[in-house]
């Protein structure tokens, strides 16, 4: 079913973009970027959401450790999120592909008329065959104007581009019943219908101390796609690769299913 999917929004976390000391891990975004141009070449629409920004300034300005203050956090993201822009835009050009960058925050999806500027700008850099690579303009974002990170910012950049469907890059399989790290008996969940109590239950806490987002973010980003009629799926994002599996319909990671009626 997925490999019908036209457009594609791909969420890649910090966790799967750096290593444990913040710098980017090229061998696996290049695997990724590689995958992905080859996901462009068979006809998809490729939509990538990624963070990183704030990992690859911290590690760039050598500081000793992930950013605490709002300031450093904004400095970082500055200096990071450009590192970030070269290193995709040579490796798609590699492919022959053209990146864009679109870096929002939350008053854009709130106010109808510039909500409908950014899906225009989507649609038109699609149709000219771009990649669109967005990320939270972290460096001028506050609260209030806050996504509150990468996995909700997938979800409404997948409504704005009207997208069919959101591949999210974690560092854990997908949705397991409890906390694999802790307990060797957990499940992993394949599929998800509906997002109840039961399911918000079985999200820990945060995730790697690199990114921002756990798997409550994850759900909670996968209830908004839904909603709007959009699955999510969450795999491993440690081998990129795997999403050709998806695409061949192999049962990976979680489906979150959109909500039907
Ligand atoms: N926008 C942040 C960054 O680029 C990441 C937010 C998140 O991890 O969800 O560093």
């Amino acid at each position: 079913m997925i490999k019908h999917c036209k457009r594609i929004v791909v969420k890649i976390g910090t966790s799967t973009l750096t290593y444990q000391n913040g710098s980017l891990n090229l061998r696996r975004i290049e695997a990724l970027v590689r995958t992905l141009s080859d996901f462009k070449n068979a006809g998809h629409d490729i939509v990538v959401v990624s963070s990183g920004a704030v990992g690859a300034g911290y590690a760039k300005l050598a500081l000793n450790e992930y950013p605490q203050t709002v300031e450093m956090k904004q400095a970082c993201a500055a200096v990071g999120q450009s590192q970030l822009m070269k290193i995709y835009e040579n490796f798609f050009a590699g492919y022959s592909h053209t990146v864009a960058q679109i870096l929002m925050t939350k008053d854009v999806i709130d106010d109808s008329h510039r909500l409908e500027l950014v899906k225009n700008t989507f649609n038109t850099l699609l149709s000219l065959g771009c990649v669109p690579i967005v990320n939270e303009n972290d460096s001028v974002s506050c609260d209030g104007i806050k996504f509150g990170g990468n996995d909700t910012l997938s979800a409404y950049v997948a409504i704005a581009c009207d997208a069919d469907i959101i591949i999210n890059l974690s560092d854990i399989d997908g949705l397991y019943d409890k906390d694999p790290r802790k307990f060797s008996d957990a499940k992993l969940i394949d599929r998800v219908d509906e997002i109840t109590e039961e399911i918000m239950g079985y999200a820990g806490g945060a995730g790697s101390s690199r990114g921002t987002g756990g798997m409550l973010t994850k759900i909670l980003a996968a209830k908004i796609a839904n909603e709007n009629g959009i699955p999510m799926i969450i795999i491993n994002g440690e081998d990129p690769y795997r999403l050709y599996d998806i695409l061949d319909g192999k049962h990976i990671g979680t489906y979150f299913a959109k909500k039907r009626g």
